[in-house]
């Protein structure tokens, strides 16, 4: 699981905790959820539940992608959501303070990764059995 993914569990239960706000997009299974960026600019209640915002995987690039319908159309309160968004700009936008937490433990996987105590050059150096043993 990416850090990304963990933090997208994370906010689950705040931003769509509910089956129906599971849906099917081109490369995945993603979110439509009210928007919490714009949502509480609205007047109806209607309005301020409407499933306007969207979060979805983007294939091929480990990234998921934020996307409000309401703010691309230049609804109300749309001057944090008027455009597409990675995930990480929308975490900074909604929510600073779990987006800086968010940062750090980005930057600490990635230090993990390239001393090389995480991933596959684990594999690659544990001693060979196979051939010689096979032949004695
Ligand atoms: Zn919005």
């Amino acid at each position: 699981m990416t850090t990304q993914e963990r933090y997208i569990a994370k906010i689950k239960p705040y931003l769509f905790p509910f089956k129906y706000n599971q849906k099917a997009f081109r490369d995945g299974n993603g979110y439509v959820f009210a928007c919490p960026l714009c949502s509480h600019a609205q007047e109806k209640e209607s309005k301020r539940k409407e499933k306007c915002a969207a979060l979805y995987p983007l294939a091929g690039s480990f990234q998921w992608v934020f996307n409000c319908s309401r703010g691309c159309n230049g609804g109300k309160g749309n001057d944090k959501c008027s455009r597409p968004m990675r995930f990480d700009s929308f975490l900074q936008a909604w929510n600073p303070p779990l987006y800086r937490q968010y940062s750090r433990e980005k930057e600490v996987a990635k230090r993990l990764r390239s001393t090389g105590s995480l991933g596959p050059e684990d594999f690659r150096s544990r001693p060979r059995v196979g051939v010689s043993s096979q032949c004695s």
